[in-house]
């Protein structure tokens, strides 16, 4: 680790001592930059969302077709914002503070199709590569009704090409469904962690799961291995993908316009504070990007990570991006989070988000299984353990008065927070119903 001791590392960021402790913590980002100056140096810009969300657009006859619950939203795959009162009342009794501003819930858990944050960024990638193959192959040449390519005779295209993926359990979810229903043959290869449903529903949907006793930096490695050799084979890359990274991005400016529609303003003395669940950092990083280019400095986007795998926190942290892994300081990445048991970041989210991310917090098993059962409770809202992990954020950022002050946060109570609820909907019954126990019995 650049030849450095774990105690030397330590001495240097005294929160590692913290995050090897499994205490939760939060650490704010001391090297931030103006939003404008750090996002023309990402080499990525607002044309290139502009293109995914047009190339999401072009798809959405196909998506209608394909997926019969969409057909209300005329193939749009997207979520509501919901104000979420009753938590915010819930959650200022449970820390016995004032939690002044809007409280607001993204709620990706009811997104089509796979019912996670994975229907943007995953879903996206292979539109786009269902879409080159389809223009190469004269299926379609761009301007007729992509419809089309639900039918039999665009399946028997679609059947001789692959797709590979790894994943921790949702985004081989998102990839297997779509990939699926274009008739590609498609591999997931599951890390340890991936819950056995999620595994069994993708079979049942025809795609082959490979079951890896690695985490999910092994299953990713794997994946990638076994698809080089195969030149018909497309790899969807969760640490490196530049198209998942604009698919999650354009949900920036589909906010924009919920948030316009809520009469919310955003601006200098409006701020707008997100709060990302954060697993590799594809998705918490795609969504910070585009949230960046509209909103500037006035957004300050947060990543939530279980304290058993806070990859992206020690990779920003001490710089090292990819080149650390939570495991060189001793930690297990045992989470029940799932879609956050990642032990070592995206290095091209880290080094090209580092000066964009505000900051970083750490959140228990525990308390996500608490706060789980307490929005069931206050709001009859369901979500998966790893979509809770943002929900401590506005608490966390009450606290901070240093940072408020700093960032000219002052008034909190012309704030908007923007949880972001990542998944749940595709979660069995019999599940959820332990998760909210779980949750009940741990709030005693
Ligand atoms: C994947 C996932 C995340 C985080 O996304 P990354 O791209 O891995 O950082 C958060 N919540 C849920 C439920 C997920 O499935």
């Amino acid at each position: 680790m650049n030849g450095l001791t774990i105690n030397k590392w330590c001495l240097r960021y005294p929160v590692l001592t913290e995050l090897m402790a499994y205490r939760e913590t939060i650490w704010f980002n001391p090297a931030t930059e103006e939003a404008r100056a750090a996002l023309a140096k990402t080499g990525l810009g607002q044309g290139d969302i502009d293109a995914a969300a047009d190339r999401l657009e072009r798809f959405r006859p196909f998506i209608a077709t394909a997926f019969p619950e969409t057909l209300a939203e005329g193939g749009l795959i997207e979520s509501p914002l919901l104000p979420i009162p009753h938590m915010q009342a819930a959650l200022e009794k449970k820390f016995r503070l004032q939690l002044p501003g809007r409280l607001l819930l993204k709620c990706d858990n009811l997104l089509p199709i796979s019912g996670s944050i994975k229907a943007r960024g995953g879903i996206y990638e292979v539109l786009k590569y269902a879409e080159e193959i389809a223009l190469a192959s004269g299926l379609v040449h761009g301007e007729e009704d992509y419809s089309v390519l639900a039918d039999d005779k665009a399946r028997a295209v679609f059947a001789s090409y692959r797709i590979a993926v790894g994943s921790t359990g949702n985004l081989g979810l998102s990839i297997g469904i779509i990939g699926a229903r274009f008739g590609f043959k498609v591999t997931v290869h599951m890390s340890a962690e991936a819950r056995k449903w999620k595994k069994e529903l993708l079979r049942s949907h025809g795609v082959e799961v490979v079951e890896h006793q690695g985490d999910y930096s092994q299953a990713v490695a794997e994946g990638r291995k076994q698809a080089a050799n195969d030149p018909q084979c497309h790899f969807v890359d969760d640490e490196n993908s530049t198209d998942l990274f604009l698919g999650y991005a354009v949900a920036a400016g589909r906010l924009q316009r919920q948030l316009a529609d809520l009469a919310i303003p955003v601006d200098g003395d409006h701020p707008l504070l997100v709060y990302l669940p954060c697993g590799v950092g594809g998705g918490p990083g795609g969504i910070t990007f585009g949230l960046k280019h509209i909103f500037g400095n006035n957004v300050h986007c947060f990543f939530a990570e279980p304290t058993h795998a806070p990859c992206m926190l020690l990779g920003l942290c001490t710089g090292l991006h990819d080149a650390v892994s939570i495991r060189d300081f001793g930690l297990n990445n045992e989470t029940a989070a799932d879609g956050l048991a990642v032990s070592r970041p995206s290095g091209f989210i880290g080094k090209i988000m580092a000066p964009l991310i505000d900051g970083v917090f750490t959140v228990s098993d525990e308390e996500m299984f608490r706060l789980l059962s307490l929005l069931a409770d206050s709001e009859e809202i369901r979500m998966e353990p790893s979509a809770l992990a943002g929900m401590a954020g506005p608490v966390r950022i009450q606290q901070a008065t240093a940072y408020q002050q700093e960032k000219g946060l002052q008034t909190m109570g012309n704030t908007t927070h923007i949880i972001w609820g990542t998944g749940g909907r595709m979660v069995p019954e019999v599940e959820m119903i332990g998760y909210y126990r779980r949750g009940k019995e741990l709030a005693g």
